[in-house]
């Protein structure tokens, strides 16, 4: 960072001094995060949002896994940064609806550190992003899963592609559905081959993995994986920020593992 910029953000810490997101205190804006690169997704005046304290408490919940059941006798899966817990619900929230995006920065450190551990080699990574519909990434200004990919991809290697797939049509959230069919109808036919996307986009060394902010049911991920899978394209993993414990209807049963005390 050039001398121009520390005293840019020297100049806007006292005119606008930082509020960390989870507990409210003022902090400056030099300290403890760098700011990382903007990529997909993050404005000149993003900053992370999150005092160090904060961040280190989120840091204490361990990666979660479980298995996503895609049918046909094939099981992916499903690594989290830790198990969907209230105060990363929150960072979410404040990430993706109230458009605090710099969050990414440190919620996306919280996934690379729980990825380190499980051997993922950058060679041949291809990370996908899951589609919004075009009408609600509109309306947010942003894909919070393209955020999340475009920094993963960065740190992990790899590089992100966001027009393989898209979203046909908006659904009914899936935490509002209580039936697992009725949870199966709302996901029929909502996803489509991009119109760029040819297939040289990928070889059979591609390793794809599919980057969601939370996994409830595994509903939707899970139709993204099979209908990729229906179109001859296999997804190695599906990972996210935060996974249920309890929600089970996608998931493989006795698949849960890790353990959190957030
Ligand atoms: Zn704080």
């Amino acid at each position: 960072m050039s001398f121009r910029h520390d005293f840019l953000f020297s100049l806007l810490d006292l005119i606008y001094p930082e509020h960390c997101q989870m507990c409210g205190a003022a902090y400056g804006t030099a300290p403890w995060f760098s700011r990382g690169p903007r990529l997909y997704g993050l404005r000149p005046w993003d900053s992370p949002h999150l005092c160090r304290d904060c961040f280190t408490t989120l840091q204490e919940s361990f990666p979660a896994t479980r298995v996503l059941d895609i049918g046909t006798g094939r099981e992916v899966p499903v690594l989290a940064a830790q198990w969907t817990n209230p105060q990363l619900v929150d960072m979410v929230g404040a990430w993706k609806y109230k458009g605090v995006r710099g969050l990414v920065w440190p919620l996306s450190r919280l996934l690379t550190q729980a990825l380190a551990g499980a051997q993922l080699s950058a060679q041949n990574l291809l990370w996908i992003p899951l589609p919004l519909h075009r009408r609600r990434r509109r309306e947010r200004g942003f894909n919070q899963a393209h955020m999340l990919a475009a920094q993963l991809a960065d740190v992990l290697g790899g590089r992100v592609d966001d027009g393989m797939v898209v979203r046909r049509r908006t659904t009914l959230q899936q935490a509002k559905l209580t039936s697992t069919q009725d949870r199966m109808a709302n996901m029929q036919d909502v996803f489509a081959l991009g119109k760029a996307f040819t297939g040289h986009e990928y070889g059979k060394s591609t390793r794809i993995i599919v980057v969601d902010d939370l996994v409830t049911s595994g509903a939707t991920a899970g139709a993204l994986v099979r209908f990729l899978s229906s179109r001859g394209i296999q997804v190695e993993a599906v990972v996210c920020l935060g996974l249920a414990k309890a929600d089970s209807s996608g998931f493989s049963s006795g698949s849960s593992s890790g353990s959190s005390n957030g």
